[in-house]
This record gives structure tokens, sequence and C-alpha cells, in this order.
């Protein structure tokens, strides 16, 4: 796999401060796509395992919340497996972190499905998967964590705990007014 960016302070993909990592290759081509660079499976450096240590020190500090995964397309297959070897490690050394994954493809249809491979253990280590392509005749610059309204917010433990799909709950208690 290939990377485009990585963040070590973004307050726009996810709650709080975060690590993001961009990485290359994406086959959904939404017309206005934010980063069309990254379409390019090539574009960018090679992630490696110096790759990996950078980000866990990217996260150690205590005001990082987490890591949110961008495209690119973290879930095309050729990318999943240098992408499971990065969330491991982070299970592994800083639980505490939460991780966000960004997709093009929808939860239930392309991934649950297990129409892009085996993606169990990657789905054990995601927190929220914010799901679906960018869609311009449905974008919405006043909504939060997110491009365009067919875009979801999942909750992908509780979902996966209940074989349904759960939103978000804070993301929830924002469109009734909660928060
Ligand atoms: S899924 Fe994301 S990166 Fe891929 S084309 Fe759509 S907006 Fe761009």
């Amino acid at each position: 796999m290939n990377y485009a960016t990585i963040k070590n302070c973004d307050i726009a993909n996810g709650p709080g401060v975060r690590v993001s990592l961009f990485v290359s290759g994406c086959t959904h081509r939404c017309p206005g796509c934010f980063n069309e660079v990254a379409w390019d499976f090539g574009y960018g450096e090679p992630f490696t395992e110096e790759t990996i240590e950078i980000i866990l020190n990217m996260l150690r500090p205590a005001y990082i919340q987490g890591l949110t995964l961008l495209g690119g397309e973290p879930f095309e297959p050729q990318n999943q497996g240098a992408v499971v070897a990065l969330l491991r490690r982070i299970k592994q050394e800083l639980p505490e972190k939460s991780i966000w994954a960004f997709s093009g493809y929808l939860f239930d249809r392309d991934i649950l499905s297990g129409r892009l491979g085996d993606t169990s253990e990657y789905l054990s280590y995601l927190d929220v998967l914010v799901d679906g392509p960018f869609v311009e005749a449905k974008k919405n610059l006043s909504l939060r964590f997110r491009g365009s309204e067919n875009q979801r917010l999942i909750d992908v433990k509780a979902s996966l705990a209940s074989n349904s799909i759960v939103l978000w709950e804070d993301w929830q208690g924002e469109k009734k007014g909660l928060k």
C-alpha cells in the first residue's frame, strides 16, 4: 500500500484531536471527490514498518483521541492488509485510542457481505465507520464529519453486536437536538 498524507493534528475527521492517514488508491471515482490524486494506488509514499512506528508515536500524546483512516479507500482489498497491520499494533500498544474510518463502500452491502474479502479482524478494531460514496447532489456543508447526506456514521461495535445498523449515538443525539 501507498499513502498520500499523514496529519498529526486533525480536528475535522472525527471527535477530538486525531491523527489521520490518507491511504492511496480508490476505485469509486466519485464526481466532486475531495482528493482525486489519491485514486492512484501508486500515489504518494510506500507504507512501511517505519510508517507504522511514526503513526504510533504521533498517537502517543494524551491529547490525541485516536486515528482516522481516509483515502483513497481504506477498504480496497489491496489496502486492507497494511491497514489491519497498523490497527493491530495500535490496539496492542494504545488500546484506548479510538479508530474511525471513511469508506465509499457500504457497511452492509459491501463490507459485511464479504464482497471485499474477510474484513472481520479489520472491523473488530473500528469504532466508527463513515460509509458510502460522496454524492455531489447530496452535498451538505453543515453535516458533521460527512460530505453528503447519504453517508452514515455507523457505530461498528454496536452494529456487530446487534446484527443491525446502529448509528453513532453522539450523532443521533445531535440530530435529535440533544447535543
Ligand atoms: S470514495 Fe472518497 S476518495 Fe474515493 S472517489 Fe469517493 S470521495 Fe474520493
